[in-house]
């Protein structure tokens, strides 16, 4: 289809008044198909699988985003207080860590309370999962799910059906303020094959009445695999583009590098990966439309997302209670520590201060929007994300691939390895299979040098190729030493 297709917005383009009124009523059909999606067909289906709490739960939230600050925390300090009193009383994990560290729920009177009590960590997960499980909820009331294990450590939980359908009402209000609404057409650049759907006669009536999406699997981007989805991009028209943040920013590369023309749609909703500012720029570049960031995970779903001021990312605050924490002190506001989440809906397996693996930091001032919703700064990053040097400072892998790495396009792809503090190793599938130039390895070091620290050791190993993670991530860095051994 051609230029005129490619969205509403291109309407006052078109020089033909015959055409402009057959858009427009095309486009009209459009969202009254979205409108019967949103009101007919979509609670029908959650009725069939008895989910009827999505609607309650996205009606809340709607009403709770704007509620001011002060009572967003007094929300959480209830919720809070009755997660762990249930926890205590039928969690045997939970009630004997506290009764040995002589801790009780009723020591919560405040939310920064909390900050006395045990960090979860994964190793907890995958060696007490079963004594986390609360003893009073019937097996048919919750869903057992796993993480992918991209981040070396696989875990499984259980959640309530509940808090699933808050879940999902939580991801629906975060999609709304990037304009997404039910229904509308959306097309996904996505990695996680277990989020692409099955290719089942169910599946794709599914995809027809209710998704109406378009996929393209970042685990298998070939040159013409990339054209081809950008080719489909402009028959499908999407609403929304939801996308790994850094594969969407390959493609729009090679889109652009390519000099194809690209589809422009209303927005686009990147997670899953870390958006860096250059990312950003050129995914907003080459498809013309604001960039929302969302921070999420598969343990407790949407946890953060940007609002229209894209100026850092408001909480799911009202099923998430999330701190900052350096060592055992809660972070300042702008300082970076890690991220610790209690889950407070989730009434099945409880999450209580359990230790994520990602870096952020808090933005205290109200945002402009008017959500009195709690603001992340930015979330930084895994943290393995994180290079330590032989000093102990910290650098972030998103700064060496922006600041050393991508100066030096001739290098080809990159990714940078640390397996103990003051050594680096960068992988390198040289352009083209040509020889890596002395003059780049050079650079290499005087950079490493000058940013990780004088004496860091700097190595070099070659490859054909450096692919994907099993997940679909393009990883970058990974570091194996942990940042909380420097950030105290
Ligand atoms: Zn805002």
């Amino acid at each position: 289809m051609g230029q005129a297709a490619a969205g509403p917005r291109r309407l006052s383009t078109c020089p033909s008044a015959a055409f402009e009124f057959a858009f427009a009523f095309e486009f009209s059909l459009v969202s009254l198909a979205s409108l019967a999606i949103r009101r007919i067909v979509h609670p029908l289906h959650l009725a069939h699988n008895g989910h009827y709490a999505q609607e309650r739960y996205l009606r809340e939230y709607e009403r709770t985003q704007y509620l001011p600050f002060e009572e967003v925390q007094r929300l959480q300090l209830r919720r809070l207080q009755k997660r762990l009193r249930h926890a205590y009383l039928h969690c045997r994990y939970y009630r004997e860590q506290w009764d040995q560290a002589g801790l009780h729920p009723d020591d919560i009177q405040r939310l920064d309370d909390l900050a006395s009590f045990p960090i979860l960590t994964k190793a907890d997960i995958q060696r007490d999962r079963d004594a986390m499980i609360a003893d009073d909820m019937p097996a048919s009331s919750m869903r057992l799910d796993h993480t992918g294990g991209s981040t070396g450590a696989p875990i499984s939980y259980y959640q309530s059906w509940d808090v699933h359908c808050s879940r999902m009402a939580a991801t629906r209000r975060h999609d709304r303020w990037a304009g997404y609404q039910l229904g509308d057409r959306s097309a996904w650049v996505w990695g996680a094959p277990r989020d692409l759907p099955p290719d089942t006669f169910k599946s794709r009536l599914r995809r027809k009445l209710i998704d109406r999406t378009l996929y393209l699997d970042t685990a298998h981007f070939t040159a013409g695999r990339m054209e081809a989805f950008s080719a489909r991009l402009r028959e499908h028209r999407p609403k929304v583009i939801f996308a790994y943040a850094r594969a969407l920013a390959h493609l729009a590369g090679h889109l652009r590098e390519a000099g194809l023309e690209v589809y422009r749609p209303a927005s686009i909703i990147t997670s899953a990966e870390m958006l860096s500012d250059d990312d950003r720029a050129v995914i907003q570049q080459v498809f013309q439309c604001p960039v929302f960031n969302r921070y999420g995970c598969r343990e407790v779903g949407v946890i953060a997302s940007e609002c229209q001021e894209h100026a850092g990312l408001h909480t799911m605050a009202e099923g998430l209670y999330i701190e900052v924490v350096v060592g055992d002190r809660p972070a300042r506001p702008g300082e970076l520590g890690k991220i610790l989440i209690t889950d407070l809906l989730n009434f099945a397996m409880p999450l209580i201060r359990y230790e994520i693996g990602d870096m952020g930091c808090w933005d205290p001032a109200p945002c402009p929007c008017g959500r009195g919703l709690p603001r992340l700064k930015g979330v930084a990053g895994r943290v393995t994300d994180f290079v330590v040097g032989p000093d102990g400072r910290l650098v972030s892998g998103v700064f060496l691939a922006t600041y050393v790495v991508a100066k030096r396009p001739t290098l080809g792809q990159v990714q940078i390895w640390q397996t103990a503090p003051g050594t680096l190793t960068y992988k390198i599938a040289p352009r083209d299979g040509a020889p890596t130039s002395s003059a780049d390895l050079d650079f290499l070091r005087t950079s490493t040098a000058k940013y990780v620290g004088a004496g860091t050791e700097t190595r070099f190993e070659f490859v054909d190729e450096l692919k994907p993670e099993p997940s679909g991530k393009f990883i970058f860095c990974r570091s194996t030493v942990d940042p909380a051994l420097v950030a105290q």
